[in-house]
């Protein structure tokens, strides 16, 4: 991460700069001809995902210069980079309903007829066939797939996560965890798990760390390269990741997925809520307002795909005063608690600062596992009590071992 933000585009310029580059066939703007997919804005730069049909790639090699050079003419953009795909079928083509599997970063990308999509995200579908649903799935031999989902970046999803699949494993759960962060891929680094993955009859092996199976996007795609703007490369790694791996045999089922999701409510995190059939999702923030407006965001999206929110985290809550051991409160605390309460979501407990889990993190060793006493170790693990009761109530998980913890 660096140390200085640049400037976020505005989203409504980006709209505007691509609406003003024609799509040849339509002649209509790139957005109202809804060929502007999994846009993202961020800090610094811009980018989306541009799907056309089969064969057209030379069409539309220049329409992407065209919206390359549009998007560099936003203020706040300093790289953009739009990903162009041909391999859609063409409207009407029959037998052409995708399956769907897995990840995909756009819902309205993949449908096999092409939606004139609003600058608004309204589609207008103007023939008779009727969408298909989106059949949300689960990768073979898995019983249960957990979220953990954040607002924003940087509030330690990606430690909850870890540390969360760590302390389920220790409750006897057989546990998988995958990071699908694209953004920013981290559980190689926080688990030590970077062996390439070996592949066996056309499937991935996951790796196994910690007595988790552990597998990231961090370990298919070049970690170097921003993963941010390879829409249709994040969309097929997701993809593999989550139906290409071994995560369990008809023999050996796995209990839980743990899912390390990309930080935020966008496309991409709401394409992945909706196409995997989840058990339920924690949401992670800090006790900052701007954050807790972000859990708002999370919440809703969970919601809205009918996924269960198993409850809200606050993670550095408070700092123990280094002799007492008194919280020390830096943003205010219980803010995210009360923000789960009005939310109508469980709260889980808050992990505080500490200085000797991030550095536990960065030597890519567990928390709950290396200082299973430290505060943040004991909230966590009652955490993953709390999330196995949770996913056990939902169906047949092999009880989890009740643990008590002492305060
Ligand atoms: P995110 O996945 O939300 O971007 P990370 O999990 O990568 O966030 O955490 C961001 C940084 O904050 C990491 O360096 C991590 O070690 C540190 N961190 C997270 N939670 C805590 C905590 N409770 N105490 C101390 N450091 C933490």
């Amino acid at each position: 991460m660096t140390d200085q933000v640049p400037q976020r585009p505005e989203r409504s310029r980006v709209l505007a700069a691509l609406e003003a580059v024609p799509d040849p066939k339509s002649g209509r703007g790139l957005v109202s001809a809804g060929l502007v997919q999994a846009l993202v804005v961020a800090p610094g730069r811009a980018g989306f995902m541009m799907e056309v049909e089969t064969g057209e790639g030379p069409l539309y090699a220049p329409v992407r210069e065209a919206a390359e050079a549009a998007l560099m003419t936003v203020p706040g953009v300093e790289k953009a980079q739009v990903a162009l795909t041909a391999d859609r079928e063409p409207a009407g083509a029959p037998g052409t309903v995708r399956v769907r599997r897995g990840a995909e970063p756009e819902p309205a990308a993949h449908s096999h007829e092409r939606p004139h999509a609003h600058p608004h995200g309204h589609e207008h579908r103007s023939a008779a066939p009727t969408p298909q649903p989106v059949v949300a799935g689960k990768p073979a031999h898995v019983r249960h797939v957990l979220a953990v989902a954040s607002g924003k970046g940087g509030v330690g999803k990606s430690t909850v996560a870890v540390n969360l699949a760590a302390a389920l494993a220790q409750l006897g759960l057989r546990t998988g965890l995958l990071d699908a962060d694209v953004y920013g891929p981290s559980v190689p680094q926080m688990t030590g798990a970077r062996a390439e993955p070996k592949s066996v009859g056309g499937k991935l092996l996951p790796l196994e760390a910690w007595g988790m199976k552990v597998m990231s996007i961090g370990l298919l795609v070049d970690e170097a390269a921003p993963m941010i703007w390879r829409g249709p490369m994040a969309s097929s790694a997701l993809n593999q990741l989550l139906n290409d791996v071994v995560w369990g045999t008809a023999e050996e089922q796995l209990d839980v997925l743990v899912i390390d999701m990309p930080p935020g409510t966008g496309d991409i995190q709401l394409t992945l809520a909706q196409r995997v059939q989840l058990s339920g999702a924690v949401v992670v923030s800090t006790p900052q307002d701007v954050a807790l407006i972000d859990v708002r965001r999370g919440v809703s999206m969970f919601e809205k795909t009918h996924v269960p929110i198993l409850g809200v985290i606050e993670n550095m809550a408070y700092f123990p005063d280094p002799t007492t051991g008194q919280p020390i409160e830096i943003f205010g605390r219980g803010g995210a608690q009360k923000t789960a309460a009005a939310l109508g979501a469980p709260f889980l407990g808050e992990v505080p600062i500490d200085p000797a889990l991030r550095q536990a993190c960065d030597e890519g060793r567990p928390y709950v596992i290396v200082a299973p006493d430290s505060p943040a170790s004991i909230a966590l693990l009652a955490m993953a009590a709390q999330v196995a009761e949770a996913l056990n109530q939902g169906e047949g998980l092999k009880p989890a071992p009740r643990i008590v913890i002492e305060r």
